[in-house]
């Protein structure tokens, strides 16, 4: 069994190299609840104040680096992120419950985030010159000033870096507000990276959402709010920011589809793809598959391969090797699974608990529960079509391809989709057809998406796009500097 932890964390208020007293709340294992992992600080409206401070003070230094310089900077700093990577990843298991592995793929994405913006920063003061017969434009990018990330707990290093890098490259300062449920590891990271770089330039502020959170969207020295997390939260948080105008961008909630077509080859590579994309970090990725569209001809064979290999997983301890998924992160989300599990159960749904729990596991004091494979569930049903963002998937049997693409698009959200097929061509014109962020052809999880292509949901599963320039562009201003002499083309009367 995993070892007790050596010492209490605290995530504190970071910023400026100075220290601000606060009451703080318990962070609590999601594996051992009678074990209290740290505490973090319970930030408010004041603290807000004087960290946006700090962050406008710090904006003029660092928005006036060249892009090369901030990407020299950038590196240094990556270097500092790979120090205690295996300490920190532990603690990350034990606030967040997710199998080790998993964490360290969280926290190694820090360096190697920072390291790619870092690389591309010098592109940022590229300038588009545009010289006609009237004169001269230059089209310029310019930093938006002190910007919010609000980052969730399921992925916290890696989807904070994932808007901190690029928006740090453009030029602009940051104030992170980690969520609750995970800000020990990530806090931690970021004093590192805060410690690496000018003072105010990486500041963060723990706290509660409607607390610190709200205070830091409506404040007026922010520009710039870039937000991952739940949808409802995603709207709060546009109501906050229209007070001041501040622009906004929204990686929220998914209910992804994937549709499995006749043509596809049920061989070992492709059920083990399908049970990873559904039961990774215990089912609470934003896009994991959420529903699964099986073509009549190959549901039988899909569902009798799926559940033997979905009863493979060992359930236990994040932190024990022989998991292979963790407990949920939160009571909320473990009440929340339980309650569409239940009322998919009173519907009439097959629901097959697989699985097995990990030997010695304290199963009642935990947040743990077994992977379920649902079957015999209408597509109207709450399991389908909400995010259930837990260790559960429905199966859903089509006989046409019109009704695969219809019933994927009917819904809210819009964040990422995946088709299976042998026959690629055929997968990607079906592909086409669907209203989401990313379709993906074979494959559809962590790393299906990487910084050549644009990253971010349609409908209400965000505003805006991640990844490479498309991340830079999202947290720069664009400014149009004319010289044009010559105005005789320009409308309106000569004589006026
Ligand atoms: P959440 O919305 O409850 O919390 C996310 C963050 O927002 C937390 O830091 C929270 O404190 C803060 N917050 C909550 N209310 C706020 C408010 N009024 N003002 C400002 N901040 C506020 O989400 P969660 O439970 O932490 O994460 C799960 C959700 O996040 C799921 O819906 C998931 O799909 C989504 N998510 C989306 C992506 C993506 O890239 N699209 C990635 C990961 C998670």
């Amino acid at each position: 069994m995993p070892s007790a932890p050596e010492k209490t964390w605290t995530a504190q208020v970071v910023s400026a190299g100075r220290t601000y007293p606060t009451d703080t709340a318990p962070v609590v294992n999601p594996a051992r609840t009678g074990e209290i992992v740290g505490t973090y600080a319970l930030a408010g409206p004041r603290i807000v104040a004087e960290v946006v401070r700090n962050a406008q003070d710090a904006a003029v230094t660092w928005g006036s680096l060249t892009g090369a310089q901030r990407g020299r900077l950038l590196h240094t700093a990556a270097d500092a992120l790979e120090r205690d990577l295996a300490t920190r990843a532990e603690l990350l298991t034990r606030e967040q419950g997710k199998v080790l592995w998993e964490s360290r793929l969280d926290l190694g994405g820090g360096p190697r985030l920072l390291r790619y913006y870092a690389d591309i920063a010098p592109a940022v003061d590229e300038e588009t010159v545009v010289r006609d017969e009237r004169g001269t434009t230059v089209i310029r990018r310019l930093p938006m000033g002190p910007t919010v990330v609000i980052v969730p707990w399921n992925y916290p290093v890696y989807l904070c870096m994932m808007v901190l890098a690029p928006a740090l490259a453009a030029g602009n300062p940051v104030i992170v507000k980690p969520s609750e449920f995970a800000p020990l590891a990530l806090t931690e990271t970021l004093a590192m990276l805060a410690s690496a770089l000018p003072d105010g330039v990486v500041n963060v502020v723990p706290g509660l959402g409607g607390e610190a959170g709200a205070a830091l969207v409506s404040h007026p020295g922010v520009r710039k709010v870039l937000f991952t997390g739940g949808t409802e939260s995603g709207r709060a948080v546009l109501r906050g920011a229209a007070q001041n105008i501040t622009s906004v961008s929204l990686e929220l909630g998914g209910n992804d589809p994937a549709i499995v077509l006749d043509s596809a080859v049920l061989d070992d590579r492709l059920i083990r793809e399908i049970r990873r994309s559904v039961y990774t970090c215990t089912g609470q990725v934003c896009f994991n598959i959420k529903r699964l569209y099986v073509q009549r001809g190959v549901y039988d064979e899909f569902v009798d391969k799926f559940r033997q290999a979905v009863d493979e997983i060992v359930v236990g301890d994040g932190l024990d090797p022989a998991s292979t998924t963790g407990p949920l992160n939160n009571k909320k989300q473990f009440d929340s699974v339980t309650a569409l599990l239940d009322s998919t159960r009173k519907d009439g749904a097959q629901v097959d608990v697989l699985g097995r729990a990990l030997d010695g596991t304290d199963w009642d004091n935990g947040y743990f529960m077994l992977p379920s494979v649902v079957t015999g569930i209408p597509h109207d049903s709450d399991l389908v079509s909400r995010e259930q963002f837990g260790p559960t998937v429905p199966v859903v049997p089509f006989d046409d391809v019109e009704d695969a693409v219809r019933m994927a698009n009917d819904t809210e959200f819009g964040l990422a989709a995946s088709v299976w097929s042998e026959d690629p061509e055929h997968a990607l014109t079906v592909g086409r057809r669907i209203a989401a962020g990313s379709v993906f052809v074979n494959s559809h999880r962590v790393g299906s998406s990487d910084m050549t292509m644009p990253f971010g949901g349609m409908k209400q599963s965000g505003l805006g796009r991640n990844h490479g320039m498309w991340a830079i562009d999202e947290c720069s201003e664009l400014q149009a500097l004319s010289h044009r002499p010559d105005t005789s083309a320009f409308p309106g009367p000569a004589t006026w």
